[in-house]
């Protein structure tokens, strides 16, 4: 077993990872897709680091549970306790009903992160499924004297929690300035947050379950405290997300966690950074400005290209994109696999002492950039110097290619990507023309070229404002 060194929010140091349980394994909880809208590939970027995390974690010898939840109850437009219910907003949009929203969404998200070769946490558990759970987490922290009700909601008072803003380093105080709470009369401090909701600002609100406290439905913070409980116990080793959760979401769980068990809860914050627009503007679902994994499948970029992309940085630093970027990076990967064929239908010469010695040291190296707080660039950077050596025979070189493979997962040895073969430059040529016919509303011409391309095996859905789904059959 090796060391792995992770970057701790809470603590803003670079510390050893130990498993806290006495069974040695690490259990792991990732907060998982709000099911309202595509996951865009800025929500990918982050899911693809915790992929890294996943894998590296492995290669230190160490066990893993890996928990994500689904957010698919309401879920309002701020991290704050206002705003429009997304969902339902979602489903009048699309004349679908909110489950039937949260299951398509859910149902694309694993799609896409399948086609990254992200794997499945071991539990991924819905919201909609734990309200009990929910129920019985907030009647406790109302025992316990940490919630109150008021005006038909409920709670939670992070005056009576001492370490409240410990994670983001902000004072209690200074959230009353903060533009991410809002104001609410109810609440006794500005950064007080819903546990439980009955009075819904929501017109139509469908989703709502009987409490003590009256019909209504969580607040979005507590679905992970209870879930993450439920599933991995009283002590966790690493809790995962984006940065944009620090603040709110992941200081909330982290006051009623912990005042609900009456000690420590999580031992290790981690968070990735975002995906930015050349703008500087951060991807985000609620502003509308993203682009899914579709549209660059649809644009003729294998999806392993982006997660390339992505392992160029590091998971603590924003990164750009921009398709000229995404180009460099999909040329680069494809270099690397055209490499990867050459060496491997190379007849091979033997290997030397030296070379053998060569080769463990690069693999240690590489190993150690991985387990030092995932250092992907580096190692990609050293998988490109293995790729160019002239001391290391091509057997050797498609060994290490192999190995690193169990982490970069980028299919390497694999020939072509199925999506890429199927998405030629004719088909990206006919789904433009559909695009166009479509513009000038020519359903004649368009549902023609829909039949052509469902004869070559790409199925085309409509979506409202001119998007299309691609699939393959
Ligand atoms: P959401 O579905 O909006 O709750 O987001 C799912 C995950 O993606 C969370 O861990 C977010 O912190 C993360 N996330 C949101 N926007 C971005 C972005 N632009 N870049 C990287 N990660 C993001
Ligand atoms: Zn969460």
């Amino acid at each position: 077993m090796t060391e792995i060194k992770l970057h701790n929010t809470y603590t803003q140091r670079i510390e050893p990872l130990k498993p806290i349980n006495t069974d040695g394994v690490v259990r792991m909880y990732c907060c998982g897709p709000t099911v309202y809208n595509y996951a865009h590939i800025g929500n990918l970027r982050t899911y693809i680091f915790e992929d890294v995390l996943r894998k590296s974690i492995i290669r230190a010898g160490l066990k893993i549970r890996h928990v994500m939840n689904i957010t698919d109850v309401g879920h309002l437009t701020s991290d704050a306790d206002s705003g429009d219910d997304k969902m339902l907003l979602a489903a009048e949009k699309e004349k679908k009903s909110v489950l039937e929203i949260a299951r398509k969404y859910e149902d694309k998200f694993f799609e896409h992160t399948k086609a990254l070769n992200i794997a499945r946490p071991d539990i991924v558990c819905r919201a909609t499924e734990h309200i009990a759970d929910m129920i019985k987490f907030v009647e406790k922290l109302e025992e316990k004297g940490y919630a109150y009700f008021q005006n038909g909601n409920v709670y939670f008072d992070t005056s009576k929690f001492k370490d409240y803003g410990r994670l983001s380093g902000q004072n209690r105080k200074d959230l009353r300035h903060g533009a991410r709470v809002e104001e609410d009369s109810n609440k006794r401090n500005p950064s007080d947050f819903v546990l439980w909701f009955t009075t819904s600002k929501f017109k139509d609100q469908i989703l709502q379950w009987d409490s003590k406290w009256g019909r209504g439905y969580p607040g979005w913070h507590i679905e992970c405290s209870t879930m993450s409980i439920k599933h991995l116990g009283e002590r966790l080793d690493i809790h995962c997300g984006g940065v944009d959760h620090i603040a709110v979401h992941h200081e909330n769980e982290i006051a009623q966690s912990e005042a609900f068990l009456g000690h420590k809860w999580c031992n290790m914050w981690l968070h990735g950074e975002f995906l930015q627009m050349k703008n500087d503007e951060k991807m985000s679902k609620s502003k509308g400005n993203f682009i899914t994994l579709d549209t660059l499948i649809e644009k003729g970029y294998s999806p392993l290209a982006y997660r390339y992309l992505v392992l160029t940085s590091h998971y603590r630093a924003p990164l750009v994109f921009s398709y000229e970027n995404l180009d460099a990076a999909a040329s680069a990967y494809n270099k690397l696999k055209n490499k990867y064929a050459e060496f491997a239908s190379d007849s091979g010469e033997p290997i030397s002492d030296n070379a053998q010695k060569l080769y463990e040291s690069l693999v240690d190296e590489f190993n150690g950039y991985l387990l030092n707080d995932l250092k992907t660039s580096q190692a990609l950077a050293l998988l490109w110097k293995v790729v160019k050596s002239k001391d290391l025979p091509s057997s050797l070189k498609v060994k290490f290619m192999d190995n690193a493979d169990e982490i970069f997962a980028l299919d390497l040895s694999k020939a072509e990507d199925k999506r890429q073969t199927a998405l030629t430059d004719e088909i990206s040529a006919l789904i433009e023309e559909r695009k166009q016919a479509r513009l000038n509303k020519d359903w004649q011409k368009s549902d023609e070229i829909r039949d052509l391309l469902d004869k070559k095996g790409v199925i085309i859905k409509d979506l409202p404002m001119g998007e299309v789904e691609i699939s393959f059959k």
